[in-house]
């Protein structure tokens, strides 16, 4: 069989057959609503990028609903494969760590039933990883790791700011530990999360290789900015947007108090609005209602108020998001902890800049007065600071928006998906190499 790129299946390199482990959310998850965001869509995404070069993929996920099927084809050869461990309903994630034994077993039966090998395995976040550590009771493959968000590192930064609710598991951290000295690879988001988990961690530095995640620029590009306000119902005011998970972490108090401050000094015509995706909307009697989290960040903002300012559109399809970073004049990221950041780039590769706190992986993408500006996080007036500057000067917009584009050149998928093939190759090579041999398995290190 060839495929899109003219390479027959299973050509690349020695990689035939890739074991994702996804275990407690699903690439077939809604994203934007709890536990379903950027790991997701880089498992989906990755997984296409490699199905298409013609290595087969297989994501295994826990099964958290009876009715669904074994199998789920998700492109081409790209499969995803519930796995069942534990009750077949939705699981707290803690929770789901005491049944990574049980899902390891699962996963090794169905591979035997289906008469398949895996050249790698590669796990997302510390539950997968350690589910992936499990699997060597059945497997040979050699594990590459991402963790996605780490506990040592996400604790530091509520810790750094005071925050009440940033305690992670002792279990959680001791067992990222426990992945990094087992697995073969570890994938880090930015050569600062690679630095940080040497720190934090103490694994070897050789074994880690940062690489970036990847957006698809042909569905994230510059669109025509009134089209997609119209087709959004949006109106003529100046709007500011925020994408993502309604978690402590994405700091969206942060937000509605910089957004706050905005709104007090503002001396424009029409008064900015904040557009909102993500959370639960719930269907109501009168139509969607807003879930728990949302009407908590409603609350705030009438506390502080600026309510009336604020649209809630809830979780949107991944293909809808360009016309929403068209439609608006600046996307807000005020993360207190970021791994990465894919709403970031993917609102820079529509051309509209970025205001975002300097957390994690933010501050190695966002450049100030390049492609938009950074503000300390829980720094009201800083934030209004740079949202005011910005919003206020469509020359600074424009430049801004020009810069962003030259930025996510190098995030495109096609140079993401290569760099992890040839880390697996490089990891396999590894594995094979005689003992003693601890060459790194980043190029360039
Ligand atoms: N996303 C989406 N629809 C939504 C909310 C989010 O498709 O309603 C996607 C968004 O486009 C991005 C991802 O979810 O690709 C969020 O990734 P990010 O790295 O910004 O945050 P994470 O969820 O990993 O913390």
């Amino acid at each position: 069989m060839v495929n899109d790129n003219g390479r027959g299946t299973g050509d690349f390199g020695a990689i035939g057959r890739v074991a994702m482990v996804s275990v407690h959310t699903s690439p077939l998850a809604t994203l934007g609503e709890k536990d379903a965001g950027g790991l997701n869509v880089y498992v989906r995404e990755l997984s296409r990028q490699l199905g298409r070069r013609g290595v087969a993929v297989d994501i295994f996920t826990r099964r958290n609903d009876p009715d669904l099927p074994d199998v789920v084809t998700l492109g081409q050869n790209v499969r995803v494969i519930h796995v069942s461990a534990g009750p077949p309903a939705p699981m707290d994630k803690e929770a789901v760590f005491d049944v990574l034994g049980e899902f390891a077993s699962e996963m090794a039966l169905f591979a035997r039933h289906d008469g398949v090998t895996y050249d790698i395995v590669h796990g997302h976040y510390w539950l997968s990883g350690w589910a992936a550590v499990l699997l060597r009771r059945y497997w040979d493959a050699p594990v590459v790791q991402m963790f996605h968000t780490l506990g040592r590192l996400k604790q530091g930064a509520a810790e750094a700011v005071g925050a009440a609710d940033g305690a992670e598991s002792e279990r959680r951290i001791a067992t990222e530990r426990r992945i990094m000295e087992a697995v073969d690879g570890i994938v880090a988001g930015n050569a600062r999360e690679r630095a940080e988990m040497t720190w934090w961690y103490g694994v070897r530095a050789p074994k880690i290789c940062a690489i970036p995640c990847g957006i698809d620029l042909s569905l994230f590009r510059p669109r025509d900015r009134a089209a997609a306000r119209a087709a959004l119902d949006l109106g003529p005011e100046p709007t500011l947007l925020f994408v993502g998970r309604i978690d402590p972490v994405k700091g969206i108090e942060f937000l509605i108090d910089g957004y706050a401050e905005l709104r007090r000094g503002w001396r424009g015509a029409e008064r900015p609005s904040l557009v909102l995706i993500g959370g639960e909307l719930r269907q109501g009697p009168s139509g969607p209602e807003l879930g728990p989290d949302l009407a908590g960040v409603r609350a705030l903002a009438e506390a502080r108020g600026v309510a009336d300012g604020l649209i809630f559109r809830g979780p949107q399809a991944h293909d809808c998001l360009p016309y929403y970073y068209a439609a608006a004049d600046l996307t807000v990221v005020p993360s207190r902890y970021e791994s990465f950041g894919l709403v970031a780039i993917e609102s820079m590769a529509c051309g509209t800049p970025v205001v975002a706190s300097r957390a994690g992986g933010l501050a190695y993408t966002v450049e100030d007065g390049q492609n938009g500006f950074l503000a300390p996080y829980g720094d009201a007036p800083a934030l209004a600071a740079a949202l005011d500057r910005t919003l206020g000067d469509e020359a600074l917009r424009a430049r801004l928006g020009a810069g962003a584009l030259e930025t996510v050149a190098e995030f495109g998928w096609d140079g993401v998906a290569e760099r992890i093939l040839a880390l697996y190759d490089r990891v396999r090579a590894r594995r094979a190499a005689p003992r003693g041999a601890d060459s790194a398995i980043c190029a360039g290190d």
